[in-house]
């Protein structure tokens, strides 16, 4: 096993479990070591502490096996197994709910993979080259899990791999083939498109947010910012909202969301989507005609660097929507940008109300659903925050 050794006292992250270790904590490492490799990982008094994948970067190793165990044969059988019954236990996997994420990277102890199952098909997602070399066994793995039904293995990862690595990755059927995309999440139906929507298809995280919306939709005129496959648009219909307006700046976007409709609800004239940008579209509504309003935008700060632009983002966005809803309305407001914290979003959002000069409750404070786990270790996986407003 090639080894990678640690400075003085940088064993101490990794002996609290934090999964990630930065290339400025290593004092030497095997000349051999290529990116992607497995390796050992010793602290200073050369005793084994880890083994994990290895990547050229500020996250030098990911780390997939704390203490001296080192990765045998089965050991993504025995994760994927671990993943399964904890989303059998959540309940997820039901006929009338057939879509669930079953690994969420770190929140599962396998870190740099993201596996999202809808209906028989797994599409995969690596964000380390060390997750890419092992895809193979990955899928071979996902088939054979007892009870999930997986047949088809869809490889999606030409936008999460490093550019840098020049693994040039074919999306590709790993294993079995297209046999149809229609998901069914909380009795809705929903077309997924693995090969050209946004990450595996579908934004699995909201479901849980869609549901409560739901329950507030009856009698309300509702507008779905971002729409994308029109989530919670779907949900708002099923809920008897009076009218949904759904917005994406994407043509392909608001396509998928009407197809979405017309499979749930066909002939319903209702719904009317718009494809625009979502600051203009805001700016031309007229004051008062939405009472409930959904805002989830793509993450507006990517990476540390973009954050202070990231959150004058947020607060005009949520500026705009606070500015327009009529008295009594309510806001869905949501932040997917994994480093703006809970307390930077709700500081833009708190300064937006401000600013409009509305009177505002917190009526629900939203998180990520309990198939995108957080692992205690690793604080970082929290991502997604929302908060549904009560407007006066
Ligand atoms: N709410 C969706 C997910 C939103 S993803 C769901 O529940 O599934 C973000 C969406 O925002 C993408 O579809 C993207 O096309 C759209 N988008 C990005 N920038 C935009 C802009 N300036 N105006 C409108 N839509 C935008």
């Amino acid at each position: 096993m090639k080894k990678i050794f640690l400075k003085p006292k940088k064993e101490e992250s990794v002996l609290r479990h934090h999964p990630w270790i930065f290339s400025g904590a290593i004092s030497k490492m095997d000349k051999d070591i290529e990116e992607g490799d497995l390796v050992e990982v010793l602290d200073s008094f050369n005793n084994t502490i880890a083994h994990g994948h290895y990547q050229i970067g500020s996250i030098a190793v990911r780390i997939l096996e704390f203490g001296d165990n080192a990765i045998d044969e089965n050991f993504y059988k025995r994760r994927l197994e671990n993943a399964f019954k904890l989303r059998k236990s959540l309940n997820l996997i039901r006929p009338d709910n057939n879509c669930y994420r079953l690994v969420h990277g770190e929140g599962d102890f396998l870190p740099g993979l993201v596996i999202d199952i809808y209906s028989d098909t797994a599409v995969m997602q690596a964000h380390s080259p060390g997750m890419h070399f092992e895809r193979m066994k990955i899928a071979d793995a996902l088939t054979s899990l007892p009870d999930a039904g997986i047949r088809n293995v869809y490889y999606k990862s030409d936008t999460t791999l490093p550019y840098k690595a020049r693994l040039d990755p074919q999306n590709d059927y790993l294993t079995g083939k297209y046999d149809g995309a229609e998901a069914i999440e909380n009795g809705l139906l929903f077309n997924i498109d693995w090969l050209k929507g946004q990450k595996t298809g579908f934004f699995i995280d909201q479901r849980e947010n869609r549901k409560l919306l739901e329950k507030y939709a009856e009698g309300r005129n509702v507008l779905n910012m971002f729409c994308y496959t029109g989530g919670f648009s779907v949900y708002a219909m099923r809920g008897n909202a009076l009218t949904v307006d759904s917005v994406d700046s994407s043509t392909k976007a608001t396509a998928l969301t009407d197809a979405n409709i017309l499979l749930n609800f066909p002939g319903d004239t209702r719904h009317h989507t718009y494809s625009e940008d979502a600051f203009k579209f805001l700016d031309n509504v007229k004051k008062g005609s939405y009472d409930l309003i959904i805002l989830d935008p793509p993450a507006f700060a990517k990476h540390r660097s973009a954050l202070k632009n990231g959150l004058i983002g947020y607060r005009k966005l949520n500026l705009k929507a606070f500015e327009k809803i009529r008295p009594g309305g309510i806001i869905f407001t949501f932040s997917c940008s994994q480093v703006v914290t809970k307390e930077m979003f709700r500081l833009a959002v708190f300064t937006a109300a401000s600013q409009s000069g509305r009177k505002v409750r917190i009526l629900h404070q939203l998180t990520q659903p309990a198939d995108h786990p957080v692992d205690i270790s690793h604080p970082e996986g929290e991502y997604l925050k929302g908060l549904v407003l009560y407007v006066e």
